[in-house]
């Protein structure tokens, strides 16, 4: 359908779709000053990949200038940053290859936008747009400063996630994740058909060593029994402070024998701690108490209710001692 012409900003004529020819020499010569002095960087590649334009941005992102860069193909622009290390930071021992995975993706699509980064830091966003006639016009503006706040806010989320999942003092598990991946690994032992156990672990008279060494101490001794529990735990234990000088242990693919053997081995690290001179010499105890899933459907509430159960009898029998939850005995 024919369209009369509009006027457009800046007197352009515009027709409905897009510009249209016969510009005034003064614009066009304000259009092509626009395009240089823009930090946005503006090209023209030809149909057979060879720039036919570009501004001086767009020249310096091959670490050119346009005169310099005029004329020449992608490959060999490409090759020019990788050989005079300058423009765009291409990351590879093999150029061949590096080029070879370009040309995959370049001219595939009408249209394509990346992100890249240069070697002098800044980061770009590209955007490439083919014509019906296979020239390909490039764009790109610089993202450096939106590229810094994404990685401060990747930085500071990873920071809080790590905050949110640990105990501040100790700096092992808290309660609320100590207890989320206690359960991912009961559900998986669960699917396995495989055993699990629970170890909940408090501190003996931990009041005492407050009461007589004061609450830094206190802090103190809690962190040094931290270190000797992770020390006797395999990578794959999961280890938590459930709060106070109460912890708690999940052992994923161990019966009750194995869970014994690890309670006992806990108990008796601690007891071996040296506390250094400040605490005068004190062996502070631990009491464990231990549930084991026996076969499915065990679930991790059970395991810590029967864990603490057993824990209860652990200080009732006398305290330094693990106790295993069976039916005959709670
Ligand atoms: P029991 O053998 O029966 O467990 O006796 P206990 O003294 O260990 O138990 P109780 O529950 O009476 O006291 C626990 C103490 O742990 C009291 C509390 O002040 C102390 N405590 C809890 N959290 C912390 C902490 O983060 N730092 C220090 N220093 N003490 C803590
Ligand atoms: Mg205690
Ligand atoms: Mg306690």
């Amino acid at each position: 359908m024919p369209c009369s012409p509009k006027k457009g900003p800046g007197g352009i004529d515009c027709e409905a779709g897009g510009i249209s020819a016969g510009l005034s020499e003064k614009t066009l010569r304000l259009l092509l000053e626009a395009m240089e002095i823009t930090a946005d960087g503006i090209g023209i590649f030809d149909p057979d990949d060879r720039l036919i334009f570009s501004n001086s941005a767009n020249a310096a992102l091959f670490g050119l200038t346009p005169q310099q860069a005029q004329g020449k193909t992608f490959e060999e622009l490409v090759r020019h940053c990788y050989r005079e290390h300058v423009g765009i930071n291409i990351e590879t021992d093999d150029i061949e290859q590096w080029l070879a995975m370009a040309h995959q993706k370049r001219r595939r699509h009408r249209y394509r936008s990346f992100q890249t980064d240069m070697l002098d830091g800044r980061w770009v966003q590209l955007t490439e747009q083919l014509t019906e006639g296979g020239e390909m016009f490039t764009f790109f503006t610089d993202i450096t400063e939106q590229k810094r706040i994404e990685r401060k806010l990747e930085r500071l989320t990873a920071k809080l996630s790590t905050q949110a999942n640990t105990d501040d003092l100790t700096g092992i598990n808290n309660r609320r994740n100590f207890l989320r991946l206690a359960q991912q690994e009961v559900s998986r032992c669960r699917r396995a058909g495989r055993d699990c156990a629970l170890l909940v672990i408090d501190v003996d008279f931990f009041k005492l060593v407050n009461d007589e060494y004061g609450h830094q101490v206190g802090d103190c001794v809690l962190c040094n029994i931290t270190a000797a529990l992770s020390k006797e735990l395999r990578e794959y234990d999961v280890l938590g402070r459930l709060g106070g000088e109460e912890f708690a242990a999940l052992i994923p693919e161990n019966g009750t024998v194995q869970a014994l053997e690890v309670a006992e081995r806990l108990r008796k690290a601690v007891v071996s701690i040296d506390h250094g001179e400040v605490c005068d010499g004190l062996r502070p105890t631990i009491s464990v108490g231990l549930a084991v899933s026996e076969g499915a459907g065990i679930a991790l509430d059970w395991l810590i209710s029967r864990a603490d159960q057993a824990l209860y009898r652990a200080k009732n029998a006398g305290r330094n001692c693990c106790v295993l939850w069976s039916d005959a005995g709670n």
